[in-house]
């Protein structure tokens, strides 16, 4: 009777998972088809240096403008891309779009501006990973010292050994590293210890709460982070209040709407010409 009942269930639940993976090779076929073809662009959303509030960089976020459903999340597309392995080819093609477009930065404003790409644990556990950022930089003319990647925590605890490894050695050669969503995962204090990272972004979901709930947890970031010598950016800023706090607290950087929102490459160029000019006129 249990079998049969168990039968029944699995019968039941079956076209929901069809549609399900039928959705997800559908969209994976489509993303790899959106590479090749061009249907992929990269936005910058500009990072700021919270007590001059002077842009210091900009961090690449991907957007897929699908032909049929308009704009996809990278919340929805990444995963997939993940599962896949597509992931590999796409975070190449990103990082390289990413050092490109930042090596011209410097000429357009003077500022040495670094800029962040996010980076899946797929891509880190590729033994050529390090080959692929070194032949990048060395392509585009990009300086080591202005690129920034980006893993979020939980992806750091899913492979913790070539994690570290790979950050040795892009640590060595002059790569920044920062820990994407902090506060969000489990990685322990000792670990913090252990990842040769020089940041920790401060999850949105936090900084949505200033200065109520989340006071004491964004408090005690940064001050680990102060012991550990490291920078700290506070993720979502979405108003004045906030930075506000973030200021009197001691965060180094704040990126968020408030700020800026993610934008096409030659908006940010603009902001960062008119940011530059407003910075001059005010020294
Ligand atoms: P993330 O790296 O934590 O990026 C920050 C996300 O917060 C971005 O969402 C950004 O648009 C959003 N955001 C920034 N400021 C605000 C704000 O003030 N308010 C609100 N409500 N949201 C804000 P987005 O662009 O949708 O990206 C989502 C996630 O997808 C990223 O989170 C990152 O984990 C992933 N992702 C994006 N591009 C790439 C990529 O090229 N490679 C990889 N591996 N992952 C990527
Ligand atoms: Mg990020
Ligand atoms: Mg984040
Ligand atoms: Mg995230």
């Amino acid at each position: 009777h249990a079998k049969k009942a168990g039968r029944n269930r699995l019968a039941e639940f079956a076209p929901e998972m069809t549609l399900h993976i039928q959705r997800r090779l559908r969209l994976e076929r489509e993303l790899r088809r959106a590479l090749e073809t061009g249907g992929l662009e990269v936005f910058y959303q500009p990072q700021f240096d919270c007590a001059s509030e002077r842009m210091v960089g900009a961090e690449a976020l991907l957007r897929w403008r699908h032909p049929e459903h308009g704009f996809i999340s990278p919340a929805e597309f990444i995963p997939v891309a993940e599962d896949s392995g597509l992931i590999v080819a796409l975070g190449q093609w990103v990082l390289e779009q990413a050092c490109r477009e930042a090596a011209q930065w410097r000429g357009l404003c003077g500022l040495e501006l670094s800029v962040a790409v996010n980076v899946s644990v797929r891509q880190l556990r590729e033994k050529d990973f390090l080959d692929v950022v070194i032949r990048t930089l060395e392509a585009t003319g990009l300086p080591a010292g202005q690129l920034e990647l980006e893993v979020t925590e939980s992806v750091l605890m899913e492979d913790v050994q070539s994690a570290v490894q790979f950050m040795r050695e892009a640590r060595a050669i002059g790569v920044r590293l920062s820990i994407d969503d902090f506060g969000t995962g489990y990685s322990s204090l000792a670990y913090l210890q252990s990842f040769p990272i020089n940041q920790l972004k401060i999850d949105r979901g936090f900084i949505e709460s200033l200065p109520g709930d989340g006071t004491t947890i964004v408090n005690a970031v940064i001050s680990l982070a102060r012991d550990f010598q490291l920078s700290v950016v506070a993720e979502g800023v979405e108003n004045r209040e906030q930075l506000a706090w973030l200021q009197r607290a001691g965060c180094t950087y704040a990126q968020g709407y408030l700020l800026g929102k993610p934008m096409p490459a030659d908006a940010l160029r603009q902001t960062m010409r008119a940011h530059t000019v407003a910075a001059e006129q005010a020294s």
